[in-house]
């Protein structure tokens, strides 16, 4: 039998005790220390690893200092700058085009709505997410490649658009758990639930996951 609008927010709100047990430190794993920097990092970071995108970035952010910096760059050395990262063409036009904006018409200053943000060139509603749960402690669902995995295994959503697995998730999950969630998930989708090989016998949702296999 399918399960009711207010069983499936019963099995959210235990997936996510469960998981804060597990990860009680999860966190974003990007490298940062401003809203900018975080900006920049979140659009280095499609289709490549948080790993590789610090690496890059603990020199990227010695030399680039500001939006301005960034802005006013020149493009085929930025671009050979962040090569590592891949796309590294398209992510520095993105990466500029933004900054640009940044500079001129907010003054440096990274604004902070989604509406604003998804205006910005080159950044979707997953940068926009990320810089607006981390950097202005509002609450945004991010969804990356583990989110829309995982969610799609517990049977939290069964499509894979982004946008759409978005609003589904804000009317199951608590508002107050939105940005851990996204950390929480991408920990264990790298520890546990791997993408192909899920450890389901040492998953400690095994019993509330639709997808488990522990035979
Ligand atoms: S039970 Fe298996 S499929 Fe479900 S979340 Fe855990 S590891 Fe993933």
């Amino acid at each position: 039998m399918a399960e009711s609008q207010t069983q499936v927010k019963e099995r959210a709100r235990e997936v996510v005790s469960r998981l804060k047990r597990e990860y009680p430190n999860s966190t974003c794993s990007l490298n940062y220390s401003s809203k900018h920097e975080l900006l920049v990092a979140t659009i280095l970071s499609a289709q490549c690893t948080d790993e590789r995108v610090n690496k890059t970035t603990s020199a990227l952010f010695k030399k680039y200092k500001s939006p301005q910096d960034f802005a006013y760059a020149n493009p085929d050395e930025l671009s050979q700058d962040i090569r590592s990262c891949g796309y590294h063409n398209q992510k520095a036009r993105s990466i500029q085009g933004a900054s640009l904006r940044i500079s001129e018409d907010y003054r440096g200053n990274v604004p902070d709505s989604l509406s604003e943000l998804v205006k910005l060139p080159g950044v979707g509603r997953k940068t926009a997410n990320c810089v607006l749960g981390e950097c202005f402690g509002k609450p945004a669902v991010v969804i990356d490649t583990h989110m829309v995995r995982l969610m799609n295994l517990l049977g939290f959503t069964t499509t894979r658009k982004p946008e759409k697995i978005e609003r589904e998730l804000m009317e199951i999950f608590n508002q107050e758990d939105w940005v851990m969630l996204t950390h929480m998930i991408i920990d264990h989708g790298r520890a546990v639930c791997i993408a192909r090989r899920p450890q389901c016998r040492n998953c400690v949702l095994s019993d509330l996951c639709p997808a488990a296999n522990v035979h």
